[in-house]
């Protein structure tokens, strides 16, 4: 019998790890009929309710469930990481413990891995139940994304994913901390089936990423995948100098033809604070990629383990 690691990443979700467990079990017991069996790590991020002790409550009536606790919260894709890392089974599945990856998709992933697809990712095609600004942002990311990275990142692409081992392997291979999945696993290649679904509103409890930290994530997003921002910055830099280099040419020859009246000061004024101010942007961008690299090279741990059942 193969063996499927399902990775539940959780942040203060007590309401829905009963839930969720129930659901997850009716999935398997129909891949049992095509001798697959599971098991369950819940990996805690930090979670400071009750999300431990349901899970410890689980794994009295059911072995298979394991659990990785960390010190304080790490981030989802800290708790992705160390899904790859921690299990072992022959396929690896991620799923959000608020029932937004339904559970019950299973089956089908699974027929695709029978035809031979190395991973099977799946993403929603309609945001409904989505605060408006949110899906806006969202969408725009993926546009820009699209321009800027040469890897290639799904419209509306979500964690939820089942790969073969040798896939989880590849991703766990790219040892870098400044992590964001979806581009990770374009990246490592193999041959990916895209499944669709409706967008499915979250069981209990409130979304765990506002709008800033999303906002930052996409950053990481783009950082990570993409030095075009670099290359913008060198551009609005040259495209400056030869504006000043025209200008030059034209105060000069003025200068020659009427003599020098002194007016100009407020024009004078507003080009400083401009130009300066693209400096400092171009500047930031560079700074960014300085900050990444910054991180990357301390190479601190991705996640502290407080506690592993
Ligand atoms: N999550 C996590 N660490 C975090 C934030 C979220 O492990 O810092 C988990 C969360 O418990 C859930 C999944 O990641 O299982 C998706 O989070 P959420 O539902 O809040 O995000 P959304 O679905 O709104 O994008
Ligand atoms: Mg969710």
């Amino acid at each position: 019998m193969k063996v499927l690691s399902a990775v539940v990443p959780c942040f203060n979700e007590e309401e829905n790890i009963k839930d969720f467990y129930d659901e997850f079990i009716k999935a398997v017991t129909v891949l049992k009929e095509k001798e697959i069996d599971y098991e369950l790590l819940f990996v805690d991020d930090g979670s400071t309710d009750d999300t431990v002790l349901k899970v410890k409550e689980l794994k009295e009536s059911d072995s298979k469930v394991h659990l990785v606790s960390f010190s304080r919260n790490f981030g989802k894709e800290a708790a992705i990481y160390a899904g790859l890392e921690k299990t072992n089974g022959d396929y690896v599945v991620f799923l959000d413990a608020d029932l937004q990856d339904p559970p019950s998709l299973l089956p089908e992933m699974f027929s695709y891995i029978e035809e031979g697809y190395d991973c099977v990712a799946t993403r929603r095609v309609s945001r409904k139940g989505e605060p408006p600004i949110r899906s806006f942002f969202a969408r725009r990311f993926y546009k820009i994304m699209k321009r800027l990275s040469k890897t290639e990142i799904m419209d509306g692409a979500r964690d939820y994913r089942l790969m073969t081992r040798q896939v989880a392997d590849a991703v766990v291979s790219l040892g870098e901390n400044n992590r964001f999945s979806k581009g990770l696993f374009g990246w490592v290649g193999f041959n990916t089936k895209w499944i669709e679904f409706e967008n499915v509103e979250r069981r209990k409890g409130e979304t765990k990423w506002s709008f800033w930290k999303l906002f930052m994530y996409s950053l990481e997003g783009i950082a990570s995948f993409s030095t075009a921002p670099l290359g913008i910055a060198a551009f609005i830099g040259g495209l400056f100098c030869f504006i000043a280099f025209v200008a030059i040419i034209f105060v000069f020859v003025r200068a020659l033809v009427f003599g020098d009246p002194t007016s100009g000061w407020p024009s004078m004024v507003c080009i400083i604070l401009f130009v300066s101010g693209i400096q400092l942007f171009c500047l930031g961008i560079v700074g960014q990629y300085l900050a990444k690299t910054y991180t990357e090279v301390k190479n601190r741990p991705k996640y502290i383990v407080k506690e592993e059942i």
